[in-house]
């Protein structure tokens, strides 16, 4: 009769990365999942699948990352892109170091190589030091090398993500890490629920009251909107403070809608009349970079590029560093947005006289010229279609179905739209923000569709959907609710250059002409439509919403309609000697 051996180690329940990689996110209630699956990382964007997580597969990985990105910023939860190591690690990278540019949050997570063999050079898989490449263009940077750090890896990014100012993040998982096996007590131990992500910040009294104190003795006083403001989602607070003020107010592109572009005060109509004019400026989350012409030269009423225009600046930001990046900021206020906000509401006091009368005659006199004269313009229906009679239509569509998101980029294509078409909701418009970026089209649509489960217009230059076109076929698998625009005039600023020596090569910025865009979205089941006329585009535009099939429209405008570089000629030196 032999002993009894007792079998206590095959009975001890056991878990592996790649279960406590998912179970890490879903604790944080992170539920979807934007990437492109391949070693070392297929299997976990399978098992993410099967534990409830969504999945949304694309066709190349910088459009994950910008799909990733744009959740983030809508939700203020980290957007997570998967990839696999080095080549599809540096196709998620230029999204990563747009997120952090743009102060979304986000987290790249790569699988990599053998760290031993990557480390002595051994010419691995996809060998790369994703680590080290990454750090310049993340916020943080972690690797989790062993199954029980799992749990701080991920927190660890979750809150370099979302707290203070958000930024893309960026986590290296090892091919080695997920089939790691770790008792299952142990490893429920390890994972980390992270209290307060992203902690509100108060700020100081005297710096509350420094900058009610300037404004106080503002003649022309004039607020700006940035998206950090739209991001901050404290909405209702932003609204009461414009309002409570009574001061004129001026929207980034993506604060658009932060309160309805229709709203009294927005001055976005006298843009140019009011950044000259302005004696105290009051930012709230913008930064002055040169989408504000650093606050200097001509915009800002100075004599040259780097002449000051004399403003007077409160910036309320969670960044204490950005104060004084480009000039001078006499009542820095530094906290959350919500926090700053309802600080300054409180501390207006009942005695707030508001800005005086004649400044806000002479906004809404100029508004009202430029308003009038645009009207004009958008009433005309030339043929060939122009981007205005187009975006005539588009600007009827949104004010119809102010839910929808409007995605936009391109070069023409983005200035026209966003000056034409009025947003009516906060962090509605989604577009190529602080870089001026092409490609986050499709990636943009796949998300905001997914995280919101809105209908999405993308307003594309034709130009610019080439560079994420692919992702049409990602709409048509998981069946979203897209309706693409192309804005298509035959080529980069505009189809109608040639060749200088007459020879068999195109000119560097045009395309094939009269292409049928539409037949992409047809080829994988979706709806194609072909517009020459504000009518056939109007018709096309409201069956897709209408149907909430997966769309694109064609809409063929004046190849000859357009300008070099839109309206940052400026920035162009070639334009500039003309
Ligand atoms: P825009 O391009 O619309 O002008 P920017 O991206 O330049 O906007 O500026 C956004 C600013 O908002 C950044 O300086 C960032 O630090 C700040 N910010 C982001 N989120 C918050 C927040 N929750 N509270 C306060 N400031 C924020």
């Amino acid at each position: 009769m032999g002993t009894v051996v007792p079998q206590v180690a095959q009975s001890q329940e056991v878990t592996d990365g790649f279960h406590l990689v998912i179970d890490a996110l879903k604790l944080n209630g992170i539920d979807t999942i934007f990437g492109l699956p391949g070693i070392p990382i297929t299997d976990l964007a399978r098992k993410a699948q099967a534990a409830g997580m969504r999945v949304i597969s694309f066709r190349h990985e910088q459009n994950a990352g910008n799909a990733a990105a744009i959740a983030g910023f809508m939700t203020q939860k980290p957007g997570i892109c998967l990839t696999v190591s080095a080549p599809g690690f540096l196709n998620g990278l230029t999204a990563l170091a747009n997120a952090t540019t743009n102060c979304f949050p986000m987290i790249l997570v790569s699988g990599s190589s053998e760290r031993e063999i990557v480390d002595l050079q051994q010419g691995d898989y996809e060998e790369m030091d994703q680590l080290a490449i990454a750090r310049p263009f993340a916020k943080a940077a972690f690797r989790v090398l062993h199954a029980e750090d799992i749990g701080v890896g991920v927190a660890r990014a979750i809150r370099a993500a979302v707290s203070g100012r958000p930024g893309g993040v960026y986590l290296d998982l090892p091919g080695r890490l997920f089939p790691q096996t770790i008792d299952a007590a142990a490893a429920a131990k390890s994972l980390i629920k992270v209290v307060d992500p992203a902690p509100r910040q108060i700020p100081a009294q005297d710096a509350v009251q420094r900058a009610l104190g300037l404004l106080r003795t503002a003649r022309r006083p004039l607020i700006v909107l940035g998206k950090g403001a739209a991001y901050a989602q404290a909405d209702a607070e932003i609204r009461a403070l414009v309002e409570r003020t009574g001061i004129p107010y001026l929207p980034m592109s993506m604060a658009k809608g932060l309160l309805p572009d229709t709203h009294p005060q927005c001055a976005s109509a006298a843009r140019s009349f009011v950044l000259p004019e302005a004696d105290v400026v009051m930012l709230v989350g913008a930064r002055l970079n040169w989408l504000l012409s650093h606050g200097k030269g001509k915009t800002w009423g100075g004599k040259d590029p780097k002449d000051w225009g004399g403003q007077r600046f409160v910036q309320v930001d969670i960044s204490p560093q950005e104060a004084d990046s480009n000039v001078r900021i006499d009542a820095p206020v530094v906290g959350d947005i919500g926090s700053c906000v309802s600080a300054l509401l409180a501390g207006i006091g009942s005695d707030w006289a508001g800005p005086p009368a004649e400044w806000l005659a002479a906004v809404a006199e100029r508004k009202a010229k430029n308003v009038a004269k645009m009207a004009e313009t958008l009433a005309k229906n030339p043929a060939p279609m122009n981007f205005h009679s187009a975006l005539n239509v588009v600007r009827d569509i949104v004010k119809a179905n102010p839910d929808a998101y409007l995605v936009n980029e391109g070069a023409n294509a983005l200035d026209f739209t966003r000056s034409i078409v009025d947003m009516y909701q906060p962090r509605k418009r989604l577009d190529v923000g602080t870089w001026g970026v092409m490609g986050v089209g499709m990636g943009f649509s796949v998300a905001a569709a997914v995280v919101s489960g809105q209908p999405v217009i993308a307003v594309e230059g034709d130009s610019a959907f080439g560079f994420s076109g692919m992702e049409v076929e990602t709409i048509c698998r998981y069946n979203l609710p897209v309706c693409v625009v192309i804005l298509n005039n035959n080529g980069v600023y505009r189809g109608d250059e040639r060749n200088p020596t007459g020879g068999r090569d195109p000119a560097p910025l045009v395309f094939v002409k009269d292409a049928r865009y539409e037949k992409v979205m047809e080829a994988f089941g979706g709806v194609g439509a072909y517009a020459t006329t504000p009518e056939e585009l109007r018709a096309a535009m409201e069956e897709a919403i209408r149907s909430r099939r997966p769309t694109l429209i064609n809409a063929v405008i004046d190849e000859g309609a357009g300008t070099e570089s839109g309206r940052i000629t400026s920035l162009n030196p070639a334009a500039k000697r003309k």
